[in-house]
């Protein structure tokens, strides 16, 4: 797994928890409580934008010193790290408070407004019998940008997605198997906060929507091989 592949992995998961947070806000907590929590919640969803975003920068500042050294007329006679330190200056201009801009912000707090149409109307198509969970789940796939889900189990992005119909939660199918299988039908879902204590192979449903997306996210990002199974 390359690095880029591990931090899309773990920003992954840092969004599935903030989700799970402000899920369990909105269904357990009123008044002052919920307001104050959600407040926190702001916060820290602010940190992680800034985070994230300075982490672009440091990648797009690295990417400037590998085409310094790749162009023909390059200095090669230069300090790398102080060379690394002026390109990240020169790209140091702040987010400030446009973080209800980033990708992180929109995701969690459902900020749905730049899918398209083709997306929309399958919404609408599909929109009867949702459960929330089902709803949030595919606000992901709303975003301009598509996060591959990680399989909660291998800790991989998901190749072959198995939908639970119950829980809404989605997982790699032979690791669903296998882990039902071993628990000799005692399995509680594996996402971390679900209530959903006994999961079933009856339950799964193949999830051909994401693994068309997943497909395509692969060959886009094709860094890692997409048929080794
Ligand atoms: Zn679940």
């Amino acid at each position: 797994m390359t690095q880029a592949n591990r931090q899309a992995n773990l920003l992954n998961d840092c969004i599935n928890s903030l989700k799970l947070w402000k899920e369990l806000i909105e269904t357990h907590l009123v008044g002052d409580e919920k307001s104050g929590e959600l407040k926190h919640l702001e916060e820290i969803v602010k940190d992680c934008c800034s985070i994230d975003f300075n982490a672009s920068k440091c990648s797009e500042a690295c990417q400037d010193v590998v085409d310094h050294f790749n162009s023909d007329s390059a200095d090669t006679n230069v300090d790398i790290e102080e060379l690394y330190r002026e390109k990240l200056a020169n790209k140091q201009t702040s987010f400030n408070d446009n973080y209800q801009q980033q990708k992180i912000w929109k995701e969690i707090f459902n900020v749905t407004d730049d899918y398209d149409v083709e997306e929309v109307e399958q919404a609408t198509n599909q929109n009867e019998q949702k459960t929330e969970y089902e709803e949030m789940q595919d606000s992901i796939f709303y975003s301009n940008v598509f996060t591959p889900p990680v399989d909660p189990i291998s800790k991989m992005i998901i190749k072959d997605p198995y939908k639970n119909r119950t829980c809404g939660h989605v997982y790699e199918y032979k690791f669903i198997l296998q882990y039902i299988k071993s628990m000799k039908n005692k399995a509680k879902c594996p996402y971390m906060g679900c209530g959903n204590r006994n999961i079933t192979v009856a339950e799964l449903v193949q999830d051909n929507d994401t693994k068309n997306k997943i497909k395509e996210y692969i060959k886009t990002n094709s860094t890692q091989s997409s048929d080794d199974d």
